[in-house]
């Protein structure tokens, strides 16, 4: 048995399924889960993420958390809370540029909100000296001033397709022919939740849809809004989605999002506009939306990158240099990865975010 088999055996019996289910199952099932099952993380796994590329991004962060904390009057109690916290690689990053700021870590409490059981064993090991505490739903956030940092988390919640035909939206749908999985459409029907969509899309245009991100926003943004603090929000994607971007990645190379399902990452694009609006409708502001290589400039990413090559030569000195330009240039990581800052309105914005 193989997850390929058990959703063929699924569809055979329950006809075509959304790109949601197809996205859970293949990411979060227990046992053939794609991160339930192994730490896909770095040079021999799957994908690298920023933090994986280096320190420096996890420490500027940090040092934003922390500067929001001080301009909200460094509340004495805070969760300082994470969103799918991988290997708690950025997490560690932020409590240790963090270390000597007095009063910081004696007033957070640190959150992780994280599915796989196999990632909670990774984070426990690299966390354990700061008492995290897990959660599965954002819901289960302490009623505290919330500071919280998702990076790539969102890209990782299931998305629905849908192609415009006239002033309806066909689904595109996972179906299977001759024991292969296939994509196919659903019948068009007209989508309340794209209404805004018909006016910057035509005929044969795809558009994506992604429902879980919503109440999730609307939960931060509530805590955010009432009790104080701040949400960054780093992901690739942009304001509106628009054409296919769901992708599958396998030890660093592109695979068919249907071909090893379970055994490939699935992510798509963030379309950032749908979680602003849901944070604003929850009385929280929110930042312009910014280029990552853009907010880690501001937050001073070259000078610490000179500080960190003091002392340095050699490969590791190059090894730093390439880590500043991935995470930082238009050409890499810089322009494709965009950040959105949550913050209560009567507040500032964090820090290397604008109004
Ligand atoms: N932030 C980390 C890891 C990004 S990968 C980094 O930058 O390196 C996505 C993370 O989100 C993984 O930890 C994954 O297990 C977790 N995740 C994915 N879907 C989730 C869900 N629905 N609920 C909770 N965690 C989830």
């Amino acid at each position: 048995m193989s997850l390929h088999d058990l959703l063929i055996a699924r569809i055979r019996q329950d006809g075509p399924m959304t790109l949601t289910d197809y996205m859970t199952e293949c990411l979060l099932h227990p046992t053939w889960g794609y991160y339930s099952t192994r730490d896909p993380f770095g040079a021999r796994g799957d994908f690298i993420t920023a933090p994986e590329i280096s320190q420096m991004f996890g420490e500027l962060i940090g040092l934003s958390l922390a500067q929001s904390w001080m301009d909200q009057g460094q509340p004495s109690t805070f969760a300082l809370a994470e969103l799918g916290p991988g290997r708690g690689t950025l997490m560690a990053d932020i409590l240790r540029a963090t270390r000597s700021l007095p009063g910081f870590h004696a007033a957070a409490k640190v959150i992780l909100l994280e599915a796989s059981e196999t990632l909670r064993d990774v984070q426990m090991a690299t966390l354990k000296d700061h008492n995290p505490q897990w959660i599965s739903n954002v819901a289960e956030l302490p009623d505290l001033p919330l500071f919280l940092v998702a990076n790539e988390f969102f890209d990782a919640l299931p998305i629905r397709q849908f192609l415009r035909e006239g002033a309806a939206w066909c689904e595109r749908m996972v179906g299977e022919a001759n024991g292969t999985l296939t994509f196919g459409l659903g019948p068009a029907a007209p989508q309340t939740a794209l209404q805004d969509r018909l006016s910057d899309t035509r005929d044969g245009d795809l558009v994506e849809r992604r429902a879980p991100a919503i109440p999730i926003l609307t939960i931060l943004a509530s805590r955010i809004a009432q009790n104080g603090g701040v949400a960054l929000i780093v992901d690739y994607g942009d304001w509106r989605s628009l054409g296919d971007t769901l992708q599958a990645l396998k030890a660093h190379e592109r695979v068919g999002p249907l071909q090893t399902p379970g055994q490939a990452d699935l992510t798509a694009h963030v379309d950032f506009e749908p979680l602003a609006l849901a944070a604003r409708a929850a009385g929280c502001a929110h930042t312009r939306l910014t280029p990552q290589g853009i907010f880690l400039e501001r937050l001073g990413i070259t000078a610490r990158a000179q500080a960190l090559a003091k002392g340095i030569g050699g490969s590791k000195l190059d090894e730093l240099v390439a880590a500043h330009r991935r995470l930082t240039h238009p050409d890499e990581m810089g322009n494709l990865f965009k950040v959105l800052g949550l913050y209560p309105p009567q507040a500032a914005p964090p820090p290397g975010l604008e109004p």
